[in-house]
């Protein structure tokens, strides 16, 4: 029985990193003309609105998503991102977010497609509506994690794979590096990208150390803490592990966080951008 619904957290700081970081993802992609496929394992609602009920009883949002929308000065790297939100909300308040089927939409071309699992009933149901008749977004009821390995290699031979659990019950944190080494054997040559939250330490590097040891190469972690670890406290940051991230990532990830950090935290949390494989192990 599936109890999380991201309309609770939706626009939050981990969804600043996570979709901050998977607009310049999707653009990398965009800079060869040829086709690629997007795949989201677990897509949520596809987009949610900051007057629902959910977004009013937890106004996670306040903190994440409108700290960036009122800042002045973004850095180019997070402009593409500022504007797909834009383009959701045509008036001068926020009121509107794109989850991840949502903003890639905004962001493919009419040669790429986008296939989205999700599980929970009525989540499938308006993702499945905000994409009915859509020829380039197919979206199915199953287990994402599971179908996965079935999807790969894609047939265009180039993809994103967004990993994108809640972790509600902790055996998300292994299945996840099975899914991942089990995709990584069809479609070794994908761009992965794999959100956790730091909850507790331990639990998060010990999934870390095992995608570590599965010997894929060219892993980057990048992290955003909004406070100091401590178990049993809430989430106190989030990552984006990236398997063979664009070239550019990494660069373009030193020059946002700390912007982004200045803005979500005025200065107090913390940040990083470091290869858990670099090349082959
Ligand atoms: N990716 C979305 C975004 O960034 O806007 C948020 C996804 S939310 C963190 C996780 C979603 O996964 C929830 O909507 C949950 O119902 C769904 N879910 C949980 N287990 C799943 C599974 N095995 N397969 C597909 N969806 C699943």
């Amino acid at each position: 029985m599936l109890s999380y619904r991201h309309g609770f957290h939706a626009g939050n700081f981990a969804d600043v990193l996570k979709h901050s970081l998977l607009t310049l993802a999707i653009n990398a992609l965009k800079q060869k003309d040829k086709p690629f496929v997007y795949i989201d394992t677990h897509a949520g609602a596809g987009k949610y609105s900051f007057k629902s009920e959910f977004a009013q009883k937890t106004g996670e949002y306040q903190q994440g998503i409108a700290r960036i929308w009122a800042a002045a000065q973004p850095p180019e790297e997070i402009k593409d991102y500022l504007a797909a939100i834009r383009a959701e909300n045509t008036g001068k308040q926020l009121v509107r977010y794109p989850g991840s089927p949502q903003l890639v939409r905004r962001l493919i071309r009419a040669h790429d497609r986008l296939q989205l699992s999700e599980l929970h009933g009525s989540d499938y149901e308006s993702l499945q509506q905000l994409f009915a008749g859509d020829k380039q977004v197919s979206v199915a009821k199953e287990d994402g994690l599971e179908r996965l390995s079935k999807k790969l290699p894609p047939i265009q031979k180039r993809g994103l794979i967004l990993i994108d659990p809640s972790y509600e019950v902790k055996s998300d944190y292994s299945k996840v590096v099975e899914a991942l080494q089990n995709a990584h054997r069809h479609f070794a040559t994908g761009v992965y990208a794999l959100w956790y939250p730091i909850i507790d330490r331990a639990v998060t590097d010990r999934m870390l150390q095992r995608l570590q040891a599965t010997g894929i190469p060219k892993q980057l972690c990048i992290e955003h803490c909004v406070s100091e670890d401590g178990a049993l406290r809430g989430m106190t940051g989030s990552g984006m592990l990236f398997i063979n991230p664009p070239w550019q990532l990494q660069l373009q990830a030193e020059a946002l966080l700390p912007w982004l950090n200045q803005v979500l935290t005025e200065g107090r949390g913390t940040w990083k951008v470091d290869w858990l494989v670099h090349e082959a192990v």
